[in-house]
């Protein structure tokens, strides 16, 4: 598999692949234009569906992309490979696999990670028939000072001297909780979670309940960027630790992998609003197992990209060549240009998948 034929360079290009590749491989494809929203270069977005095997089988896998934008050009690699690579023909008779192709379709144009709202897709999934949405009081007393005003490096070095005194007081643990947890109430804010469901969020609920109607186990890979060592992928399973299901996951794909690994050796931030949780709540009774599986970049140096990513959603009359710099190096972080990360993600993401399916037909 040769990985160039799968990573694309722009959002267009890996919507072309991606379709492409389920033609070729004879999927049931259904796409999703988004209404009002439209790429850099005014083409369509769109979330695309692709479905093979069985549609109406019991056992169901669900792989997504582009829940976070930008890290959407790694997971679409390894969907489309598994197309190209034969993946579908590969299927046992009683399974179907359902490809989400660009979930947030709007970031993944626009390089960055968040949605046309500037809302973190993975935060946006809480449930909001039961009250207040979760607060974040340490994130209260920071979002005015981590808010990057100029990107300089006196300015870089204000935020870090800031995230360092919290970190005094607080220890890193809380600092990288109260950063990535998500919070609801600033929206030009890091990994805010919406006032409201997003359109992605209301899309997906469709294509669940089209595509795993019938479905009463789910195998789901939600692929991700940005945590674990470069090149590797590192596992968040969010089902109980310790249930049955969680143990499944462990068998899948090695549970040194899956249990009581530390994101950035850090405890795990006790996240809200997840697709894992949004499509789990869909499913009602119907078991499903699964994670989020990240490919590692820049490990913590990833915050100083999550800022950037933010300030230039705020740049309007920015000189073109300076967005130009910025947003490579942004593309580079969340999906980097180095040929052999590249193949060594999509080769393990390939293998990753072919456990799941394993796993889901063994179950
Ligand atoms: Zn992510």
């Amino acid at each position: 598999m040769e990985y160039f034929n799968c990573f694309s360079g722009s959002y267009t290009c890996a919507r072309a692949k991606f379709l492409k590749a389920a033609a070729v491989a004879k999927g049931d494809v259904r796409s999703f234009i988004h209404p009002d929203k439209k790429t850099p270069d005014g083409e369509p977005l769109a979330i695309d569906v692709a479905c093979f095997g069985d549609r109406k089988a019991g056992r169901q896998a669900l792989f997504i992309s582009g829940t976070h934008g930008q890290e959407g050009f790694s997971g679409s690699a390894v969907q489309i490979g598994w197309m190209i690579d034969g993946g579908p023909a590969k299927l046992p008779a009683d399974m179907g696999v359902v490809l989400v192709h660009g979930l947030n379709p709007y970031g993944f144009a626009h390089f960055t990670r968040t949605t046309e709202n500037n809302v973190d897709l993975n935060r946006n999934f809480i449930d909001r028939t039961t009250g207040a949405a979760p607060a974040n009081p340490h994130y209260e007393t920071l979002h005015d000072t981590l808010k990057i005003q100029h990107w300089t490096d006196a300015e870089n070095a204000r935020v870090d001297a800031a995230m360092g005194k919290f970190t005094e007081a607080h220890g890193r643990d809380a600092l990288f909780d109260t950063l990535a947890r998500g919070q609801y109430l600033h929206p030009d804010g890091l990994m805010y979670g919406g006032k409201d469901r997003e359109w992605s969020n209301k899309t997906l609920e469709t294509i669940v309940k089209e595509t795993l109607v019938g479905a009463d186990k789910v195998a789901f890979i939600d692929w991700h960027t940005g945590i674990g060592d470069y090149g590797k992928p590192f596992f968040l399973c969010f089902n109980e630790a310790g249930s049955p299901l969680f143990a499944k996951a462990c068998d899948w794909w090695g549970k040194d992998n899956v249990d009581g690994v530390r994101p950035h050796g850090m405890e795990r931030p006790n996240y809200t609003g997840l697709v894992f949780h949004g499509v789990q709540r869909l499913l009602g009774n119907r078991q499903m197992c699964g994670a989020v599986i990240e490919f590692g970049t820049r490990g913590i140096g990833m915050r100083r990209v999550l800022r950037l990513d933010q300030w230039l959603r705020r740049q309007s009359g920015l000189d073109p060549d300076m967005r130009a710099g910025l947003q490579a190096d942004m593309m580079d972080a969340f999906c980097p240009f180095d040929g052999q990360w590249r193949k060594d993600t999509l080769d393990s993401g390939l293998k990753l998948t072919d456990q799941a399916l394993a796993g889901l037909a063994a179950w």
